[in-house]
């Protein structure tokens, strides 16, 4: 397989069209078998259901190629499974697990060269994403649905090392107590753009969103879950129903439990008990993990003894091996891996 002429190590997280994407059609009430199209742009209806009222999921994943030249997904069915729960809280029909796995596969088949190869630090993103397309002018949900998956290849998401970033407690909420906060929908998306735009004109790199009934406790950040590590060396993530459950944060809860030997804790984080730990992570598809070394909340500053300069010790184990499992020098746990060649 011929690979495309592309400066794997300088593109960045941005979106580069690739050849192929994947499409099917949701109309009286069953999908289509669906199949991969070279058309990147989507003509629908001026009064489409996801342009008036939001009706949109989507999921977010990658491809990597291993050590030994093979390309894979990395635990696609639970993409797919959060892609069902995200539906059909928005009153959207699910799009079936074993199918989409299965555009997964299309779709990364016939962009195959645009895969970046093993040691770039490039990867090719994955977005999955379904939306009501028929005319809906009365709020109800539409009737008729498309699903598309899309790859682009990006970048390192931390270019020239990793720097631990400075976080801001937000006035903002996130998501509100049997809200959406736990679906990953385009709505929780455009209502924390104003979140972030302010918190950069700050000079902070993200927000730190706390439970919006009491705002005591630790949720997460725009798109990525909190890990923390005490100064015992337990890994700790806060348990809220109103989080996305992220993927990596499951997957390195079970690596530091399983091939770190780690005690770990999925537990109401306060916000007071911050403090008191060691390391601090956000973890996501993007990024993996990324260090956090300051939290500021309104002037008062929380600094990681891992410090400005580098990840902690455990943080960068975890980062370590998970990122191991992914690009195949580290054996995986039955099932994580999906071979697409
Ligand atoms: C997608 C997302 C994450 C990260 O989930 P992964 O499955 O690890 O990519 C975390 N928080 C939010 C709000 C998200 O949308």
């Amino acid at each position: 397989m011929e690979k495309k002429n592309i400066d794997w190590e300088n593109i960045g997280f941005g979106y580069i069209p690739t050849d192929k994407r994947f499409v099917a059609n949701y109309k009286d009430g069953a999908w289509d078998e669906g199949g991969l199209t070279e058309d990147p742009n989507i003509v629908m209806n001026e009064c489409a259901g996801v342009l008036q009222y939001a009706q949109t999921v989507f999921e977010g994943m990658k491809a990597y190629t291993t050590e030994d030249g093979h390309i894979v997904t990395f635990r696609p069915d639970l993409n797919a499974k959060r892609m069902v729960d995200s539906a059909k809280r928005l009153e959207m029909p699910p799009f079936p697990e074993d199918k989409f796995v299965d555009a997964i596969v299309q779709t990364v088949k016939a962009n195959e060269a645009y895969v970046p190869p093993y040691g770039t630090g490039a990867t090719l993103y994955i977005r999955p994403y379904m939306f009501g397309i028929n005319p809906v002018i009365g709020v109800k949900p539409a009737t008729d649905y498309q699903f598309r998956v899309f790859a682009t290849p990006v970048g390192p998401y931390f270019k020239g090392g990793v720097k631990p970033l400075t976080l801001c407690v937000s006035d903002f909420d996130r998501a509100a107590p049997h809200g959406t906060g736990h679906i990953k929908a385009g709505l929780n998306y455009a209502m924390s753009l104003h979140a972030i735009v302010t918190a950069h004109a700050n000079g902070f790199d993200e927000n730190m969103y706390l439970d919006s009934a009491t705002r005591t406790k630790v949720e997460e950040t725009g798109g990525a879950n909190f890990l923390f590590v005490t100064k015992d060396n337990t890994v700790v993530t806060p348990h809220s129903t109103t989080i996305l459950p992220s993927i990596t944060r499951r997957s390195l809860m079970y690596v530091a439990e399983h091939y770190l030997g780690l005690k770990v804790e999925e537990r109401d984080v306060y916000f007071d008990e911050v403090k008191d730990f060691a390391e601090c992570g956000l973890c996501g598809t993007a990024a993996v993990i990324s260090p956090v070394g300051k939290i500021v909340n309104h002037g008062e500053e929380i600094c990681f003894p891992s410090g400005m300069e580098q990840m902690g010790p455990t943080i960068a184990k975890l980062r370590d091996t998970l990122t191991g499992i992914q690009m195949g020098r580290i054996e995986a746990p039955e099932g994580w891996l999906k071979y697409i060649d």
